[in-house]
């Protein structure tokens, strides 16, 4: 810890939605007064990631665009504001002195940094889940070797952590991990055929980066998230459960050895699990909007639709196979959303294009080492393109 009373903190992908709210937590909870910012990262947003720099006075500005170095040093003159940029720049970030860091960059490009700060014994609150699901229990054994926490901010992991007593864990017989069911929860295979990015980027209940939403609506990120939940809680995929629950408020439950099931419940925000992230072992105050049982009435659950959504099927096997599937299934799934946002391929594609390369790639042997899953995960992409 820096000055007397504040905490250094890092945030990776400052400049994203989970970005933006945990700056938003961070000057709720005292701002410069607790907490001196270490580093923040971005990627294109140049201007935000320098308006930003300067209202926290963070030591570090880093953007991952390597051509964009120039134009984030200019805009930062004259602040005293450090600048890097491009890989070198994110590890600089990430190893930076800090006790706790925000992994909220989008996509495989987290994991590489969101290790070096884990193997460096920082407390990780983890957005990225694609660090989880491509390297699964290799991120793990780095987050406990290095000796700092890992502090689940997926809501649906963030709910269950919340209401997992470690001294409970034997008695954990499943997770029940909640879905909205995404914009497409009620349309048919030929309707979802010819939607385009811009319909399926429109969440019912959250508001998120473009790449989570769109894999809201497909429910890839469902199947990520089940792959997520069994690393992160230790689980056999038989116990990992997905319910959809369109309206977002129970946002995750745990079912015990004894029949009884603890859910955490609040307004669909991800301030409160970030908040939560920030101020563990405690609590903080936040100004999310309270929960009005009286208005909400109802809550539902239904059955996910595996046909429909074959991304949660997809998850299954790849967790049946474990090894590093779940690197191979993350790698193509970000070639496939990124094909289907440029309009090159239609929506259900996506899981099809998923499906044949873990078919292709399904003798990959285990990881062993981080390079392993960094190989797998670029094999997966070029056997993605190869089909698109
Ligand atoms: P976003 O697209 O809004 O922001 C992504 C951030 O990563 C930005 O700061 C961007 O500049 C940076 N970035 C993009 N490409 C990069 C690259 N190649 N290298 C380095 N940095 C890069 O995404 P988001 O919605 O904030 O999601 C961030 C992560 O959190 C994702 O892994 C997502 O699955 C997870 N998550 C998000 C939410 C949510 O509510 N948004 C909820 C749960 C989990
Ligand atoms: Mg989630």
């Amino acid at each position: 810890s820096g000055e007397k009373g504040t905490r250094r903190l890092t945030i990776l992908g400052s400049t994203g939605s989970i970005g933006t709210n945990t700056l938003d937590v961070v000057e709720r909870l005292g701002g410069r007064d607790r907490f001196q910012i270490a580093a923040l990262t971005g990627n294109g947003n140049i201007p935000l990631l320098a308006e930003q720099a300067r209202r926290v006075g963070a030591e570090l500005a880093v953007t991952a665009d390597e051509h964009r170095y120039g134009e984030l040093k200019d805009a930062l003159a004259g602040s005293g504001i450090e600048v890097a940029a491009g890989r070198s720049g994110l590890t600089e970030a990430a190893e930076r002195d800090a006790g706790w860091l925000m992994a909220a960059i989008v996509g495989n490009a987290g994991l590489a940094p969101t290790l070096a700060a884990a193997r460096r014994g920082a407390d990780i609150a983890l957005a990225n889940k694609e660090c989880l699901v491509s390297a699964g229990s290799l991120f793990i054994e780095a987050v406990s070797k290095g000796g700092g926490r890992l502090l689940p901010v997926d809501s649906e992991h963030n709910a269950i952590f919340q209401v997992l007593e470690n001294d409970q864990r034997h008695a954990v017989e499943r997770v029940v991990l909640t879905a909205s069911g995404g914009p497409f929860r009620t349309k048919t295979l030929d309707e979802m055929r010819h939607v385009t990015a811009d319909i399926a980027r429109a969440h019912p209940n959250w508001s998120m980066g473009l790449k989570i939403s769109i894999d809201s609506a497909s429910m890839f990120n469902k199947a990520l998230e089940m792959i997520e939940a069994r690393h992160l809680f230790r689980l056999r995929p038989d116990q990992i459960e997905v319910i959809v629950h369109p309206q977002s408020v129970v946002h995750s439950m745990v079912g015990y050895s004894d029949g009884s099931v603890l859910a955490q419940l609040g307004c669909p925000d991800m301030r409160t699990a970030i908040g939560y992230a920030l101020s563990y072992p405690k609590r903080c105050e936040l100004p999310i909007e309270r929960l009005d049982f009286a208005k909400l009435a109802r809550l539902d659950f239904e059955a996910p639709d595996e046909t429909r959504f074959p991304a949660l099927r997809l998850a299954r096997r790849a967790m049946e196979a474990g090894g590093i599937q779940g690197a191979v299934l993350n790698g193509a799934k970000e070639t496939a959303l990124e094909a289907f946002i440029k309009g090159r391929i239609g929506f259900l594609a996506m899981a099809e294009i998923v499906e044949k390369v873990m078919d292709l790639l399904s003798d990959l042997p285990a990881a062993v080492t981080m390079d392993d899953v960094f190989a797998a995960d670029k094999k997966a992409r070029q056997t993605a393109a190869g089909l698109i």
